[in-house]
This record gives C-alpha cells, structure tokens and sequence, in this order.
C-alpha cells in the first residue's frame, strides 16, 4: 500500500517539531520528501509505504525555537539535536513512544527533513504567511 502524505501547514500553526502552539517563529531547512516503510497493523506484517513531504518552513514555538537557536555548525555532538528529540519524545503520544517504528520515525523525519539541511537561517514571522 502506497501513502504519500503532504505535511499540512495548520490553522493556526502548530510547531512542526512538537505540534505546540502558539508559533513564533521561522527556520529554512529544504523542501525535502522522505519515504519509509511501516508495517502495517499485526499480525499480517504487510508493509505500508510512506511518503512524507515538507515545505522548507518549519515553524517553532517559543521552546523548540530556543532550542533551535542553540545549534551550532561546530557541534559535532548535535547537542541542539539531542535536546530537540528528547522534547519531541516526551511530547509525543504515548501510542507512539511505545512503539519502535513511532519512535524511530519521530527521529527520522526530523533528522532526515530538518537538522541535516539547516543551516542556521531563521526568519521573521511577517514573512510566513506568504
Ligand atoms: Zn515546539
């Protein structure tokens, strides 16, 4: 089975790392799209195909935003990182931090699709809604 999902931006905006709000603020990663493969529901096993897209935006609430602003290209350790996806795990439902695969899609998307294309380029809120 083939899932191709486009990220939605809501109304209003929710953070794109922990769906908090409200949102304050703006970083540019890229326009990214990631495929992954869920087994679909036990005990069949069936495989599920997703594909994830996003826009280059990613929307930040006022802690995930602070969070944000502490990555540095010098970090070597992604210590920024690590705080984000510890933040993002604890905010996450519990449906999927007692899942393997919900856990490890949490990381992946975000890895995958934000911190290995940011670069430190933030900008402001006025420019958003464009
Ligand atoms: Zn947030």
């Amino acid at each position: 089975m083939e899932t191709h999902i486009s990220l939605p931006t809501a109304e209003p905006p929710k953070c794109d790392f922990c769906s908090g709000r409200p949102v304050v603020a703006c970083f540019i990663a890229s326009d990214a799209k990631l495929e992954f493969e869920l087994v679909d529901g036990e005990p069949t096993g069936a495989f599920k195909r997703i594909t994830l897209n996003s826009s280059s935006h990613w929307g930040a609430c006022e802690e995930c935003a602070a969070i944000v602003r502490t990555w540095d290209p010098e970090d070597k350790e992604g210590k920024a990182q690590e705080a984000m996806y510890q933040r993002c795990y604890d905010r996450a439902p519990e449906v999927i931090r007692n899942s393997a695969s919900g856990v490890a899609s949490l990381y992946l998307i975000q890895d995958q699709m934000f911190w290995s294309v940011f670069r430190g380029v933030e900008h402001g809120m006025d420019e958003v809604h464009q």
